[in-house]
């Protein structure tokens, strides 16, 4: 019998991804999404190009834990992945109630279902930011995790924390009162960019784009009038900031993969953690040009004051997940700036 995996937040740029590489690998997918920050674009996306037009879809907010429960009764989950939560660091920083309620309290539903139902793994989606600036780089899974500059970095801190805890909690359990053990693995992302190849799903923002690359294809369409880029006066070869790019057909592969040691029994520890990047760090400035240079465009960028709250550089070891998840990132960042450009014509040809 096939596997199947709960994806929360499931209609959202990376979620929707990810539900198309579980497809292709033969696993069942329930999409849970409440539709706070997206349409139905990705999840339309999603059915034609896995030719599935039955995909469980269930509108639900996590933040319900009768909707959270029922959800488990209705479905045979094996693993759930969880996107379902709120994302704009700046917004955090002016609404830190908003997300502390949303992103905690929806993990603690999605936990506490987990916990009752037998054999649930929970894959947990963090972030890069929980290493803020790290004095050594690049960073690996011990690297230590530096004091959360943001609400929304500290629900990352917090949620990796409280998935470790229950998984401590519950190994003693045996499915007496109802109790299940629960397995966790929590995937520290570095910078998510580009479509899928089909440019049927990518990301789609609400208003002005915080992220760097739907800034820059915003502004090659027309939508922005100049990109900005925040600092060249940094400790680094050209100025700019240095990041690790991972496309986001990469990153969804990777939580397969995931997903796959966790249902076939093949974790070491019962939590786990990993950092899924390339393993390259790219400045802002080279993938400006890059950008430009692939697409065959110019682009209207200009030099403006640092971003506060940016590190000068991140990006990732990621020994730990090519030996043990069997993964590594494969597309090439000019791949991966083309599909994001592809993606942003599509929506234009589409508006
Ligand atoms: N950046 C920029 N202009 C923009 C958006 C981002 O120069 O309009 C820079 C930002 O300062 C950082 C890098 O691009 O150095 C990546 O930023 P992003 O917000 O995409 O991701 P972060 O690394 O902050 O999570």
């Amino acid at each position: 019998m096939k596997k199947r995996v709960l994806v929360s937040g499931g209609a959202g740029y990376i979620g929707s991804h990810v539900t198309v590489e579980l497809i292709a690998a033969g696993y069942e997918v329930v999409v849970a999404d409440n539709m706070s920050n997206c349409d139905m674009t990705c999840f339309e996306g999603v059915k034609k190009i896995t030719g599935r037009d039955d995909i469980p879809f269930e509108k639900i907010d996590c933040c319900d834990s009768a909707a959270v429960d029922k959800l488990f009764s209705d479905y045979a989950i094996d693993a759930v992945i969880h996107f379902a939560a709120f994302k704009a660091v700046g917004e955090s920083v002016a609404e830190p109630l908003k997300y502390y309620r949303n992103n905690l309290l929806s993990f603690l539903n999605i936990l506490e279902a987990a916990k009752s139902h037998s054999g649930c793994n929970v894959l947990f989606s963090s972030s890069a930011t929980v290493y803020g600036e790290a004095e050594t780089l690049p960073v690996t899974e011990s690297t230590p995790r530096m004091p959360a500059t943001s609400p929304y970095g500290n629900t990352k801190q917090m949620s990796e924390d409280i998935l470790r805890d229950v998984v401590f909690a519950t190994a003693k359990y045996d499915g007496k009162d109802g109790q299940w053990p629960v397995k966790g693995i929590a995937l520290r992302y570095f910078n998510p960019m580009g479509a899928h190849p089909s440019a049927l799903i990518g990301e789609l923002p609400r208003g002005v784009p915080n992220n760097l690359v739907p800034f820059i294809t915003q502004t090659a369409i027309g939508k922005r009038e100049c990109l900005s880029i925040f600092g060249n006066d940094y400790p680094t070869a050209d100025g700019t900031c240095l990041r690790d790019y991972i496309d986001v057909v990469d990153l969804a592969k990777a939580h397969v993969a995931a997903v796959s040691r966790m249902v076939e029994g093949k974790m070491k520890e019962d939590y786990e953690i990993f950092n899924i990047g390339t393993g390259r760090p790219v400045s802002v400035y080279e993938l400006v040009t890059a950008f430009e240079k692939v697409n065959g465009l110019k682009l209207n960028y200009k030099f403006a004051p640092r971003r506060p709250g940016d590190v000068v550089a991140i990006w990732a070891d990621t020994s730990l997940a090519n030996k043990e998840l069997g993964w590594k990132a494969e597309r090439t960042l000019e791949q991966t700036l083309a599909s994001a450009w592809a993606w942003e014509k599509h929506l234009a040809e589409n508006a």
